[in-house]
């Protein structure tokens, strides 16, 4: 591993710089991926920008992304910016195999790979890292990149709109205990750089269909369990569900949410039955570890009130599978602890 600075003094001729993100990017990927393309394009760098599937309709204003790739509708033409580049920058993920079809273009390319992240537990691929677990977001990362590299006054409307939906989504809207002072004294220099932050918040938040909405409505009447025992929420979604409501993807973003506004509920679980296998996500509150319960059964990972996983069983089996490890996992903790 090489210190930033030695990338730094690099990075100070133009340089061919490829960047990308997870799969199914969120407001943190596209926002950190876009900030940071944009300001190395205005220091001078020719920039790739790659999602390695589409980005969701609620960000499909942010600024850039006219520019960006998707590896699934143009693989070729990625894996050509991939050869031409001479970084590699990664972020909003510190495990290669989350970038999903995409990892075996990366794996095996050659260049030197810098990490902008804020998940637990960094894989040591990585030449260069600015990682950092206690950072409310990928987006928070950028911005001190930005200003290790003495860039602050470049900051425009443009990137700070990419930092403010990062930071935004990643935060709860600011309500989550990663958010800090320094977090509050970013978005404050935003502000003094002539950010305009409701608008974002509408865009992101304020878009549903009326499909969306009921769906939301027939979730919580009819698909939440309340698992007393365990203080537990869980929500199950078969293909079946999603079809019948004709969602598109990120229609169930924030569902995993709900169960924890019951009071006494600090372990919540959505799984959901997809085309390419069963998903689930982890939240929790206080002192739940929801990335050891992700790592440990589901393969999977993230941060500690906030994680998600895979399973290669049936969605029933999981569904089984979930259930006999949750009790495991409230039984030594009896009550869990906030
Ligand atoms: P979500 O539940 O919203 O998909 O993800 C919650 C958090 O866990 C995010 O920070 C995401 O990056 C991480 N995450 C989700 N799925 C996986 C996974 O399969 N593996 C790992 N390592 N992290 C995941
Ligand atoms: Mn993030």
């Amino acid at each position: 591993m090489h210190s930033i600075e030695t990338l730094l003094n690099k990075l100070q001729s133009p340089k061919k710089i490829w960047v990308t993100t997870h799969y199914k990017p969120d407001g943190d990927a596209v926002g950190s991926v876009m900030a940071l393309c944009l300001y190395l394009k205005k220091k001078g760098h020719e920039v790739y920008p790659v999602f390695p599937n589409e980005i969701p309709y609620f960000l499909d204003w942010i600024p850039g992304l006219e520019h960006a790739l998707n590896f699934e509708a143009e693989p070729k033409l990625v894996e050509q910016k991939l050869q031409q580049c001479d970084l590699i920058c990664c972020l909003d993920f510190n495990d290669i195999s989350r970038v999903k079809y995409l990892e075996p273009l990366l794996a095996a390319a050659q260049q030197e790979k810098l990490l902008i992240d804020h998940h637990m537990y960094a894989t040591p691929v990585f030449e260069y890292s600015l990682s950092d677990e206690h950072k409310s977001s990928t987006c928070e990362l950028v911005y001190d990149f930005i200003n290790l590299d003495k860039g602050n006054a470049l900051i425009d409307t443009d990137i700070a709109a990419c930092l403010y939906t990062g930071a935004m989504t990643d935060s709860g809207s600011f309500r989550f205990p990663s958010t800090s002072a320094s977090l509050h004294r970013m978005i404050a220099d935003l502000m003094d750089k002539g950010l305009k932050h409701s608008p974002i918040h509408e865009k992101v938040y304020d878009s549903w269909t009326e499909q969306r909405m009921r769906f939301v409505g027939y979730v919580l009447k009819d698909k939440m369990e309340i698992i007393k025992d365990c203080q537990a929420g869980l929500i199950c979604l078969s293909q079946k569900d999603l079809d019948d409501y004709q969602l598109n993807s990120s229609d169930t973003e924030g569902l995993v949410n709900y169960p924890l506004s019951i009071e006494g509920i600090l372990f919540s679980t959505l799984i959901i039955e997809r085309k390419d296998g069963v998903k689930l996500s982890f939240r929790s509150k206080g002192n739940v570890d929801v990335n050891f319960f992700a790592r440990q059964y589901f393969n999977g990972g993230g941060h500690f009130n906030a994680s998600g996983g895979q399973s290669s069983q049936s969605f029933t089996e999981t569904i089984l599978c979930f259930k006999q490890k949750l009790y495991e996992f409230h039984a030594p903790n009896k009550q869990l602890k906030k």
